[in-house]
């Protein structure tokens, strides 16, 4: 099956920075959030980036117009009709997902395939809400799309040989490496990257280290090319909990268990860099101005 026209659902992060890959790639892109207002602002945000790409002299001007061009804003699914492609991108919330992925499946044309970018929910539960599990997969990018080499693709239980080799094929197209991972709890990248995660955060909450000890231990101790918490920023902690939730109930152990910290600046909206205030603060340029706590 050949894509043409890549829908994503969600204009976050996320969101944003796959339909700019997929623009990127040559595909039409419509990008729908909750309103077509978010949308919008979506848009504007992958438009100020490229923008600043040109300033720079990385990106000629006449490329950006025409990529952004091939981006368009939508109001909901119901504009997902021409796709051959949906990469549901919405916030990480089952019961949300559950819904939209209904609300795709109503609206896509038949043998479209819907995929997610989830980090943790069961692809076999989302394909089991809709009309096509066959067409139903993980596309699973890392952040920000437009930097990790990266897409973790995930089987559904039924996943055909088919969808696999199609999305493996445009995610190659995209300019990515693709691994392939069997549909359980985290699928295999944040089933290593968040016990280590909550792990950091539980060190912080026993007072072992200040946030900068614990980051400059992994940087300089380890050699990972960001700390912990500082990742844990950049990703979302609403988003670190979710997954970390599902990690617990889902394989029962209580080594994935969140710590109330977490939880806790979770709960306060402190959900890291995309709200200012995480473990670290941030200024209106995204640039990390102290510590929170
Ligand atoms: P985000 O908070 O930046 O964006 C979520 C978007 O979903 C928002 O724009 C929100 O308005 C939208 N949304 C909420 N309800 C909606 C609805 N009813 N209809 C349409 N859109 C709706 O979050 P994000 O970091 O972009 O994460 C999005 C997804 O990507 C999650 O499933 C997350 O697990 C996954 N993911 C995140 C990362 C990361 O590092 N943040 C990495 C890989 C995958």
């Amino acid at each position: 099956m050949e894509i043409r026209t890549v829908g994503v659902l969600g204009a976050g992060q996320m969101g944003g920075g796959i339909a700019q890959v997929a623009a990127t790639a040559g595909y039409e892109v419509v990008l729908a959030d909750a309103s077509l207002a978010l949308a919008e602002k979506g848009k504007a945000k992958i438009a100020a980036i490229l923008g600043k790409q040109v300033e720079k002299g990385k990106l000629a001007a006449e490329v950006v117009t025409a990529l952004v061009g091939r981006i368009r804003p939508a109001s909901g699914p119901a504009e997902f009709s021409d796709c051959d492609l949906v990469v549901e991108a919405a916030t990480e919330n089952v019961e949300l997902k559950l819904k939209l992925f209904q609300a795709c499946d109503e609206a896509m044309k038949p043998g479209a395939i819907l995929a997610s970018n989830t980090s943790s929910i069961s692809l076999t539960k989302l394909a089991g809400q809709t009309k096509r599990p066959a067409e139903v997969i993980g596309m699973h990018f890392m952040n920000p799309p437009a930097l990790m080499k990266l897409v973790e693709i995930v089987r559904a239980v039924q996943t055909s040989e088919e969808t696999l080799a199609t999305v493996r094929a445009t995610a190659e197209k995209m300019g990515k490496t693709v691994t392939v991972s069997k549909d359980a709890p985290g699928f295999l990248v944040n089933r290593i990257l968040v016990p280590m995660l909550v792990e950091a955060c539980f060190t912080l909450q026993e007072g072992l280290g200040t946030p900068e000890d614990i980051d400059t231990g992994a940087k300089l101790g380890l050699n990972h090319p960001m700390g912990p918490l500082e990742l844990a920023d950049l990703i979302g902690l609403d988003t670190v909990l979710a997954i970390a939730d599902v990690l617990h109930r889902d394989l029962g152990d209580s080594k994935y268990r969140a710590p109330t910290l977490l939880r806790n600046l979770v709960a306060a909206g402190w959900y890291g860099k995309k709200a200012g205030r995480g473990f670290y603060v941030y200024d209106d340029k995204g640039q990390r101005a102290g510590r929170a706590l």
